[in-house]
């Protein structure tokens, strides 16, 4: 079944918006596209607003959604947050879960998010917490790559303990028979995680890879989101963590480097040259007070940057796309080093590609029909010149301007509103307080 839907404005790449545009959609194809179609033909659904492809969240931990608004404040570093995040991932189960889940990917449908990475570390010994993301993923809408996430040890050389020992593969044999048994479907791609060289010794990353390449799979890992894990890993294996991954054959072009926060020049290098991806997440890295990571010199280098929600501090990836540019000015003082139309491919073009969906995340006859339409109604868009929509959206639009979502060619969002889960907001309320008053750690306000 083929339809046409009538884009008041379009953003087909560059700098420049398109205006009038006639997507033609076959199924879960983009069929044709004829531009310059200034007054919407009678058959055409009308998207008014400004129409981008649909973005991609490279990375998600759908549960840290859980924690919004109780971790922010205070004195504590990442390392206190991550206690209480673990605390929070003590009170889940599969059907708890996946409540939880379906609601997060919900708020992402709604901020125009159609595909979506989940760095997914819950094993629970099997993969019933897998599936219950995988479920999620369906009622909400969006498209999900499951990032089985290998994670063996609590620290280099050390055990896991308390919650962590719940939830991680007993050895690297173990994560590789539990990876192998799903198998991909056409709206989900299995791909891997190294947790990363903290959780994941040199040996076993090694055999991470492989399982990967011989799948063609994405592979993602957290790689210096932390100056403490250089320090680590440099004492016990005398390389940064980028090189020991390179080392383990992980960093190719299938290969995210997840924060990439403190890297050398020669860890930029060897991303560079292997056409790797670069997941930022900046939210999360200024919640966190991970720092700014080497943006441009990435981008400058051969990285595809691309963009993750993280945490879920705030579910905008508008926000995370412009702190790639804005954060860096403030670190060295100098503006432009991105443009806007750059930024939008990390958030949608760079994202689907690593993720492992080539075919999506672009308006281009052939591709997915993923559509985002942005309205232009909004206190925060309004008067904008149509010339400069494309810095206009990338600068200035939240995820509350998103009006429209269409994954697949199936209308996901419609006038705002989403369309299997109807009440999100009452579906996070309800999936988070399932969870019980789950003990935060304090975090000490005074030190
Ligand atoms: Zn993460």
């Amino acid at each position: 079944m083929t339809t046409d839907y009538w884009c008041e404005w379009a953003w087909l790449g560059g700098m420049v918006p398109m205006e009038g545009v006639v997507v033609r959609v076959d199924g879960d194809r983009i069929r044709s596209m004829e531009t310059g179609v200034l007054a919407p033909p009678s058959r055409a659904r009308r998207l008014p607003g400004f129409t981008i492809p649909g973005m991609a969240n490279a990375h998600s931990h759908a549960f840290h959604r859980a924690l919004r608004g109780r971790t922010h404040f205070g004195r504590g570093t990442f390392w206190t947050w991550r206690q209480s995040m673990y605390e929070a991932a003590a009170a889940l189960t599969p059907e708890l879960y996946c409540d939880l889940a379906t609601a997060v990917y919900a708020e992402m449908a709604l901020a125009g998010i159609t595909t979506v990475g989940e760095f997914h570390y819950l094993h629970d010994g099997a993969n019933e917490m897998g599936d219950a993301l995988v479920e999620a993923a369906r009622r909400a809408g969006v498209r999900l790559t499951l990032l089985d996430t290998c994670y063996l040890h609590g620290g280099i050389g050390a055990d896991r303990s308390g919650v962590q020992a719940r939830f991680g593969d007993a050895s690297v044999d173990a994560w590789l028979n539990r990876a192998s048994m799903r198998p991909d479907e056409p709206n989900l791609r299995v791909g891997a995680a190294i947790h990363s060289v903290r959780a994941v010794s040199p040996l076993e990353a090694t055999r991470v890879a492989n399982w990967a390449a011989d799948r063609g799979a994405p592979l993602h890992a957290h790689v210096s989101e932390q100056r403490a894990e250089n320090e680590a890993c440099l004492e016990a294996f005398g390389r940064t963590p980028t090189q020991v991954l390179a080392d383990a054959g992980a960093v190719t072009k299938r290969f995210t480097a997840v924060h990439a926060t403190h890297l050398t020049d020669g860890d930029i290098g060897l991303l560079g040259d292997a056409e790797a991806h670069a997941c930022f997440c900046p939210t999360t890295e200024r919640d966190l007070a991970d720092g700014i990571g080497p943006a441009r010199a990435l981008d400058a280098g051969g990285v595809r940057l691309c963009v993750g929600s993280d945490s879920h501090a705030v579910i905008d990836l508008f926000e995370e796309a412009r702190a790639i540019e804005l954060d860096e000015r403030l670190a060295t003082g100098q503006r432009g080093g991105h443009d806007p139309s750059m930024l939008l491919r990390a958030a949608t073009r760079h994202g689907t590609a690593s993720l492992g969906w080539p075919d999506a995340g672009a308006l281009d006859p052939g591709q997915r029909a993923d559509l985002v339409t942005v309205s232009l109604d909004s206190v925060r868009m309004a008067g904008i010149p149509p010339e400069d929509l494309v810095p206009g959206v990338v600068f200035a639009a939240t995820a509350a301007d998103v009006s429209g979502v269409i994954v697949d060619g199936r209308p996901v969002v419609v006038k705002g509103k989403h369309q299997t889960v109807p009440d999100v907001a009452g579906a996070l309320r309800a999936s988070i307080s399932a969870l019980g008053d789950f003990d935060l750690l304090p975090i000490p306000s005074e030190q």
